[in-house]
């Protein structure tokens, strides 16, 4: 009797171990160690119960993808540590914002997954996107430190965008990406943005391998005194030289690069070449300074003056040979962060120049404290000023408002001997257009030059 007992204990202790042990491997397969949230089997499984129940209703099923921005740069300043507590508490976040009935899972790093099992339309998952992006953008005490998460979210809906949770989650997942790159917050999945996602994407890996092999070249264009029309500059205009589509301009890979991080190694290779030309011809006996353009990124690119120094320095080139040209918009979006660097910029005696001038809504008080050297007017203004007397009127007061603070002008695109005439009588300083020449290579720009230093005062007195 006594044997039994202690044999039933034993089998009993055993199976209850077994059940423990199985309960525990159940968890461990379904739920995320970390967080105690459910992992992509169990969010996988929900969102397919969800979708068939929501087909009797009728009614909709949203899956919400988060990605944390830039959680990599908080591991890696913060440790490992503070990244965890960072996820430990999207969860208790986010859960205010939601139904009892909605799952938050956890999908992987920085990545988590919502799942809105009972939707009246599409415009209500946005609205909770927005939401729970407002929710997690409260700070959050992080070893004394307070952090505000930002988030990217990518939304698909059932069955409007798939009929599967596997293929709702990838859906998503596209919209997630589109949502990064053209930082925006959200995105609602849609057929176009698929179509319009894969080649971009692979053209964003063409570009990086591009940079790497060699394939951008710079063209140059002139611009000149408007009086004279002496060589006074030439501007540095990057195309790629695709290896199947052919030679690409700039507004057909820049917008691509300067979502992305490779806009940085694309600046330094259009300064590092245009330095170089710069010397090449110098040799030649042509002394000409040169312009580069600089995206919006640049103006939060703390490294870039001493990057700029160290490449001037490498190419023999003073600085004033230099000038950087930015576009009004990307000052005026954050005039204050452009003014730190622009001032860097300015005391290393590199030239700047406000690129597209005139579109960009600039206040007049910011102007004035800037550190720039010159106006280029927007091209749109100068070549309808023969048609629009509104757009020669802008073109005048914008050569008076330089006039008065004593900075320089540049007329774009200036493509007919009309325009010529009309900016000379404004009083603009320098002109620069198809009128004179279009963007030309490294090589033909040098012979040009030389060929128009021998006939400028001809160009001048025939257009005067
Ligand atoms: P931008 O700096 O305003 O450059 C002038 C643009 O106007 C060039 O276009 C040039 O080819 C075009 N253009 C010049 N004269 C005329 C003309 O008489 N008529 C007309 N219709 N167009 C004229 P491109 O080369 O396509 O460059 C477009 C823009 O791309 C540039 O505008 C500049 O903002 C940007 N860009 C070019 N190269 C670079 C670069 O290396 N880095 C960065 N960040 N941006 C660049
Ligand atoms: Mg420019
Ligand atoms: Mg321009």
């Amino acid at each position: 009797m006594l044997l039994w007992a202690t044999l039933f204990n034993l089998v009993a202790t055993a199976s209850r171990r077994l059940r423990r042990q199985s309960e525990e491997n159940r968890r461990l397969a379904l739920y995320d160690s970390l967080t105690g949230l459910p992992n992509r089997t169990l969010f996988l499984d929900r969102a397919e119960q969800a979708i068939l129940a929501a087909k009797r209703q009728p009614a909709e099923v949203a899956v919400l993808i988060l990605d944390i921005d830039r959680f990599k740069e908080i591991n890696d300043t913060l440790g490992h540590g503070a990244g965890d507590f960072l996820l430990t508490q999207v969860e208790p976040r986010m859960r205010p914002v939601l139904r009892e009935g909605d799952t938050i899972a956890r999908f992987g790093a920085d990545e988590f997954a919502v799942l809105l099992p009972q939707l009246d339309s599409t415009d209500t998952a946005t609205s909770i996107a927005r939401r729970l992006r407002r929710a997690l953008d409260q700070p959050i005490l992080v070893e004394d430190l307070p952090l505000a998460v930002e988030a990217t979210v990518g939304i698909a809906v059932a069955p409007e965008h798939a009929d599967s949770a596997e293929l709702l989650v990838r859906r998503a997942d596209v919209a997630l990406h589109v949502a990064k790159a053209a930082k925006s917050g959200f995105e609602v999945y849609s057929p176009k943005i698929d179509a319009h996602s894969k080649p971009r994407l692979s053209l964003l890996g063409e570009l990086r391998r591009g940079i790497a092999d060699g394939e951008l070249v710079l063209h140059y264009q002139p611009q000149l005194d408007a009086v004279t029309c002496r060589l006074q500059r030439v501007e540095a205009l990057v195309r790629w030289a695709h290896p199947t589509r052919g030679l690409l301009l700039p507004a057909e890979f820049l917008p691509l690069a300067e979502q992305t991080r490779l806009i940085r190694p694309l600046t330094r290779w259009v300064i590092e070449r245009a330095l170089r030309d710069w010397r090449l011809w110098r040799d030649q006996g042509l002394d000409v300074a040169v312009g580069v353009n600089l995206s919006a990124r640049s103006l939060g690119d703390e490294e870039l003056p001493t990057e700029l120094a160290l490449l001037l320095a490498e190419a023999g080139a003073p600085p004033g040979t230099l000038t950087l040209e930015l576009t009004e918009s990307a000052v005026m979006a954050d005039p204050f962060r452009a003014a730190s660097i622009l001032g860097r910029l300015s005391r290393m005696g590199v030239r700047l120049a406000l690129d597209d001038f005139g579109t960009g809504y600039s206040s007049l008080a910011y102007l004035k404290r800037l550190p720039v050297d010159e106006l280029k007017i927007d091209r749109s203004f100068v070549s309808h000023m023969g048609a629009d007397t509104d757009d020669a009127a802008i073109v005048r007061s914008t050569v008076e408002l330089a006039r008065s603070l004593r900075l320089g002008t540049v007329a774009e695109g200036v493509e007919t001997s009309e325009a010529l005439a009309t900016l000379r009588a404004f009083g603009c300083e320098s002109v620069q257009g198809f009128l004179f020449a279009r963007p030309l290579p490294a090589v033909e720009m040098g012979e040009w030059a030389r060929h128009h230093a021998a006939s400028a005062p001809l160009v001048g007195e025939a257009t005067a």
